[in-house]
């Protein structure tokens, strides 16, 4: 047995050796035009913001919308964040890029509260890598966009994933001190799809948490039991803190999270992300009825 599995173990390295080559080296070399192609996105103003509509399941309410980030190209290609986001990580020009979107959504807000097309309070929320919390500037620059785009710190959110609490926790708790004191709430990401423990919810005065669409999509079928969703909102709950669920695409999703009290809801069933024109013309069919 020991020998079969050293035997299948060499033909594996083997096969691996072999692909790697010609495949490989090509897609080292395209890798290599993108990162050239990602560093160069923020000067040649080739980043656009998505806005995609938030709503809170209690009265069908608009209550803000979440900036997701895509790239333009130069040929007029619309590229997704998965396919460059975690490039930009490794280059760390996510730095950059994550503060870009900060800074256009707050100036986007803050125009259509000024233009009277949104006047209830309705909020954006950006999504920030974990590099993010390591940048001893961080509270600084949103401190500078703020001020820079007159926005409320009440009216911003800031999406993070459970790797900022558990790689950094102490400068993490410090900078969720400062951000509070801004009143800039913060909302768990990816709900659910991480290594850490609940326990985190518990030592971090997390606002919102994210339950992610990976366990909404599992809603569907009239004989799942979707008990995982509501364990998290159980938990959710009794901490005193507030569920937003994303990716709703059907009705029987949206029915059964009104069944289990979800706060807040997000997804294609009411809308994509759209562009800032899209949006505009969608604010303004509300405000004539
Ligand atoms: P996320 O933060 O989990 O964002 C939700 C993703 O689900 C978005 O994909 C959104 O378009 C998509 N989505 C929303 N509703 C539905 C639905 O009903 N059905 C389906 N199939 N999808 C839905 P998107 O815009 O492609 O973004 C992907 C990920 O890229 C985001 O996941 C987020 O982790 C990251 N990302 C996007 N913008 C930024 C940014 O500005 N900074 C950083 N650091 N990450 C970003
Ligand atoms: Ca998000
Ligand atoms: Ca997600
Ligand atoms: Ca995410």
């Amino acid at each position: 047995n020991a020998d079969l599995a050293m035997y299948s173990a060499k033909n594996r390295g083997k096969a691996r050796y072999e692909i790697f080559s010609p495949a490989m080296h090509n897609i080292a070399m395209k890798k290599l035009a993108l990162e050239n192609q990602l560093k160069r996105v923020i000067s040649k103003k080739e980043l656009v913001v998505y806005y995609q509509p938030i709503v809170a399941l209690k009265n069908n309410l608009l209550v803000g919308f979440e900036a997701l980030v895509r790239w333009q190209t130069s040929e007029q290609k619309l590229i997704s964040p998965q396919d460059f986001i975690p490039l930009a990580e490794n280059i760390g020009i996510i730095i950059d890029i994550d503060l870009w979107v900060l800074r256009e959504a707050c100036l986007q807000l803050r125009f259509w509260q000024e233009q009277g097309l949104i006047n209830n309070p309705l909020s954006v929320a950006v999504n920030l890598s974990t590099k993010q919390f390591s940048q001893p500037d961080f509270i600084e620059n949103i401190d500078n966009i703020l001020a820079e785009t007159g926005l409320e710190g009440q009216y911003l959110k800031l999406e993070i994933t459970e790797n900022v609490l558990i790689e950094n926790a102490e400068l993490t708790r410090e900078i969720f001190k400062q951000l509070q004191q801004r009143e800039i709430q913060i909302c768990l990401d990816d709900f659910g799809t991480g290594y850490s423990s609940l326990s985190y919810l518990q030592n971090f005065p997390i606002n919102k948490i994210k339950i992610d669409r990976s366990f909404i999509s599992q809603m569907d079928d009239n004989d799942s039991n979707p008990a995982i969703v509501r364990a998290m909102m159980m938990i959710a709950n009794e901490l005193n803190i507030e569920v937003i669920a994303e990716g709703i695409e059907t009705l029987t999703q949206l029915e059964f999270l009104h069944l289990l009290g979800c706060h807040y809801v997000q997804g294609y069933w009411f809308s994509p992300p759209q562009n800032r024109e899209k949006i505009e013309l969608w604010l303004e069919s509300f405000s004539q009825n």
